[in-house]
């Protein structure tokens, strides 16, 4: 008797196999999209608000001359010292802030002076 070359056995449990791994490897794909929405739902629920970029007082010059902010131009006064060694807070001619107040000052120009501020009149503090 010739065996028979396609049964029916065969046939359902070769394309029952081919179903389930279709069928598993689409749940895979579905899943892992709907856990990246998810994600991104997250992530608009908590909406990143812009922090206001906090101002240091002393770099408010509101209220102070266009001569004096002129005269702080030629000194070549700068915010921040380039040189890690000179700064206004030991400078002979810095001028300490005032009790509850943030900002220095200097002898040679009015307005608001950082401590770490640096100008090319810079002088030593001599003790
Ligand atoms: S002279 Fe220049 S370095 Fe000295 S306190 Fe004034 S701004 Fe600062």
């Amino acid at each position: 008797m010739e065996k028979q070359k396609f049964s029916r056995r065969r046939f359902i449990s070769k394309y029952i196999l081919a179903g389930s791994v279709t069928l598993g490897t689409g749940m895979l794909i579905a899943g892992s999209s709907v856990m990246s929405m998810a994600k991104e739902g997250d992530s608009q629920q908590q909406p990143k608000t812009p922090q206001p970029v906090k101002k240091n007082p002393c770099d408010d010059l509101t209220g102070v001359s266009t001569e004096e902010v002129a005269k702080r131009k030629k000194l070549a006064y700068v915010n921040d010292t380039p040189i890690p060694d000179n700064h206004c807070s030991n400078c002979a001619l810095y001028l300490p802030p005032a009790k509850d107040k943030p900002c220095g000052g200097c002898m040679l120009f009015k307005g608001p002076v950082r401590a770490e501020g640096y100008c090319a009149y810079w002088a030593p503090i001599n003790n």
